[in-house]
């Protein structure tokens, strides 16, 4: 390479400005992405510093108009240097220009963010303070204000601007005046917002158990060797493992090294701030979306300075600028919040591993349930594998049921309440206790099925339900192919088959109908929208205002109700059968964590599963809380099929306001992909699921293949068609590495 864009100023308004510098001869080894440089600036040509974000062959201007690099910044390197270096490898890996990586990965700046506090120091001597008053007062036109003031800082010679302006009523232009005649001087500190406004909470001191010891020593044992690693922490719910985070944690800070930990801003309750406040105390910070970018900014800040050295946030908090990081732990692994859904499409778990690999810092990733990726590479030994086998409390796991919905309909209850599930309801009702009922949004993309056998309409190709779309069209959207609604199910011939829709509003209504004298709360998307609409529906339910609570994935996750003994699952086929190759581990994952939320408190609890497919390995295996059971059956399919983690996957996507060109740069691409390589596993183009958002038109092509740094390349070869040609105005194209939902 021979050219570099250099930015002077990393602030987000500005990284579009970027200036192109040669890149010597005798720099050429040591000038890379994020490395901060010397060079002439301006008329002048004022030596200043600034940071490489892009790197090229090409010369943007008159090459002989193009300046050299004087040399590399000596200081030590800057947290800067290493985010823009991190950037660089998101754009590289997961598709995106180095703009959008950039705006990922650095702060946002905003002047307004930060806040100074000043205060007013009298300099005068109590002396002169008294000569002054009495000419004040003397004076024919003499100011009240002025006197008022300089009565109070001769009682108390340092106040808080505010208090001035605010509670002594003293106009700001008196205080200036003041400042002019050298009475006062005046100071400005920094205050940031400090998102924790709790009281330090008292630290209980836990003596870990024998497991967990065992756990925290391994990962010493590695770091005496200096062996910095990726962990698999897999632990059953309630094992201790937050113990065992904030174990490692205190270790790394021993060190003067700070952490990250993130955690999935639905679980980032009050309790799981307030865990780790409560043992760290102001060390800690959080973020999280309900901030403004001028508080996160803050509160990034923070730790660039030193202020505090752990922080604890959803996603984004990997990217805190702390510059002698120690560890990531990542809890929760297998939440697909962890996957940006915008460009560029990074997965925190990937990203973290790489952000690690710069600082020599260490990765946890913790879950009850992990994702079959990282369970795969910890079988595999590319992570390593560290377990937790037991409860804490050795509370009995919930006793769970599979209902055959299929069974149901024969009997003649044609309504989605199977009659075991009224039956305990109403037991539950007689005793005070509460009830959660789940119902699955996942998958409502309406699949086809049969009520009658189960038997689900599928690709031929692919083993993905086919989806409904307008005039009875049924589509697979992972290889186009087509077929009619068929009229029978083509299984067992009954005509009780057709596209499963149902929402929550709908069996709400259904659950006032059957038990009418019940208290019952909805909460879905459309119950939430407000910004605590969420926090007060749940804590209606857990004061015990209602018997019955409703929902979504939302109700499933992170919360404790002791109360609740029963909690049923509607139709748990519902997210088996949506279109993406992970709705397996979806329905297990869901399955299990809606089971976890039964029999809390004392009372031991019980879930109904209601479902078409009772047999199916992810229900089976959720009933049992076996996560190796489904682990087992899963990886078989994923081989069989070639797909993540078997192989890896890349998805193009092309999005364009009218179909056919849409269609056409798509088919484009698609031969393209076939020119670079004729063997490439490439498959498309076809509509995405959901096939037109905003009247934009989305087509899809998908690769599969063993080797990620092949995708990188046909990506590579396909971001250089775009640029080379000029008709991709009207179209947009992006791409997304193993994708971990529907598409
Ligand atoms: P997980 O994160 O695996 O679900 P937690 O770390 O939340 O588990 O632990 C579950 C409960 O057990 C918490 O209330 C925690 O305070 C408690 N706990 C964890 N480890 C110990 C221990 N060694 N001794 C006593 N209580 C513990
Ligand atoms: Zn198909
Ligand atoms: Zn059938």
């Amino acid at each position: 390479m021979t050219y570099a864009d250099v930015i002077i100023d990393i602030s987000l308004e500005k990284l579009d400005k970027t200036f192109q510098y040669l890149i010597p001869r005798e720099l050429e080894k040591t000038v890379g992405l994020g490395t901060q440089v010397v060079i002439p600036f301006g008329k002048g040509e004022r030596r200043i510093k600034g940071y490489v974000v892009e790197l090229s062959e090409e010369p943007k201007i008159d090459s002989s108009r193009i300046k050299p690099i004087c040399g590399v910044a000596k200081d030590s390197l800057p947290i800067e240097s290493q985010l823009i270096a991190l950037a660089g490898w998101m754009k590289r890996n997961y598709g995106s220009t180095m703009n959008q990586a950039l705006k990922t990965v650095l702060p946002i700046k905003k002047k307004e963010s930060i806040k100074e506090k000043k205060t007013v120091h009298l300099i005068l001597s109590p002396e002169q303070a008294k000569v002054e008053f009495t000419n004040l007062v003397a004076r024919k036109r003499h100011s009240v204000a002025k006197e008022r003031l300089l009565e109070a800082l001769m009682e108390n010679p340092e106040i808080p601007w505010e208090e001035i302006t605010g509670r002594l009523h003293i106009p700001s232009t008196v205080i200036r005046d003041f400042e002019k005649d050298g009475w006062v001087k005046i100071t400005a500190h920094r205050a940031y917002r400090n998102p924790i406004r709790l009281e330090e909470g008292e630290c209980r001191d836990i003596i870990l158990n024998e497991e967990q010891q065992q756990v925290v020593d391994t990962v010493l044992s590695d770091w005496k060797q200096g062996r910095q690693e990726t962990y698999l922490l897999y632990g059953v719910t309630g094992s201790g493992k937050t113990q065992v985070y904030m174990e490692l944690i205190a270790k790394c800070l021993e060190q003067g090294r700070s952490a990250i930990v993130l955690i999935p801003e639905i679980a980032l309750t009050y309790q799981t701030v307030m865990r780790f406040y409560g043992r760290f105390g102001s060390k800690v910070s959080i973020i999280n979306s309900r901030m403004t970018p001028g508080e996160r900014f803050d509160q990034f800040e923070r730790a660039k300075n030193g202020d505090i050295q752990i922080m604890v946030g959803p996603r984004s908090a990997l990217f805190t600028p702390f510059s002698n990081l120690g560890i990531i732990i990542i809890d929760e692994e297998h939440e697909t919040s962890y996957k940006s859904e915008t460009v560029p499409k990074y997965h925190a778990r990937e990203t973290a591993i790489a952000r690690a690999a710069m600082n020599h810092a260490t990765v946890v990733l913790g879950s009850a349930t992990p994702s079959v990726e990282s369970f795969a590479r910890a079988k595999s030994g590319e992570y390593r594998m560290l377990t937790l086998t037991k409860r804490v409390e050795e509370k009995p796991l919930p006793e769970c049921e599979i209902v055959d919905l299929r069974q149901e309909l024969r009997m003649g209850n044609r309504s989605i309440l199977s009659n075991r599930l009224v039956e305990l309801m109403e037991e539950r009702l007689a005793k005070g206790e509460q009830t959660m009922l789940f119902i699955n949004r996942r998958g409502l993309m309406g699949f086809v099925s049969c009520r009658a056998c189960g038997h689900v309409i599928k690709c031929p190709h692919c083993d993905v339900s086919l989806s409904l779309h307008r005039g009875n069209k049924m589509q697979c959207h992972y290889c186009g192919y087509e077929m009619e609604q068929p009229k029978v199910c083509p299984d067992c011939g009954s005509k009780y088959i057709g596209g499963f829709k149902a929402g929550t509003q709908k069996f709400e209504e259904v659950v006032k109908q059957r038990f009418p004298r019940a208290r019952v709360l909805r909460m879905d998307m459309d119950t939430t929208r407000g910004k605590h609409g969420h926090q007060e529906i749940l804590e209606a339910f857990s004061n015990e205002e209602a018997d019955i609570l409703i929902g979504t994935q939302m109700i499933v996750k992170g919360h404790d109700f002791p109360k609740v003994t029963l909690v049923g699952v509607l139709a748990a086929d519902m997210s088996l059968n949506s279109s993406d190759f992970h709705s397996g581990e979806r329905t297990f994952q869901l399955l299990t964590q809606a089971a976890g939320r039964a029999g809390r408190g004392s009372v031991p609890g019980q879930v109904v599963i209601q479902t078409y497919q009772p047999q199916h390995y992810s229900i089976v295996a959720a009933s049992k809380q076996a996560y190796e059971d489904f682990f087992d059956r899963e990886i078989v399919y994923r081989r069989m099929m070639g797909y993540p983690p078997a192989a890896h996957m890349l998805v193009i996507q092309i999005n364009g306001p009218v179909e056919e060109r849409a269609q056409r740069q798509a088919e484009r691409i698609a031969e393209l992909l076939h020119k670079t390589d004729p063997d490439a596993l490439c498959m498309g183009p076809s509509d995405a699921t959901i096939a037109r958002v905003n009247d934009v038109y989305k087509k899809i092509i998908y690769i599969k293949d063993k080797d990620y740094e092949h995708l990188v390349k046909l990506k590579d070869a396909v971001e250089a068609y775009i640029l080379e040609e000029n008709d991709w105005k009207d179209v947009s194209v992006w791409f997304d590495f193993d994708p971990i939902s529907g598409f």
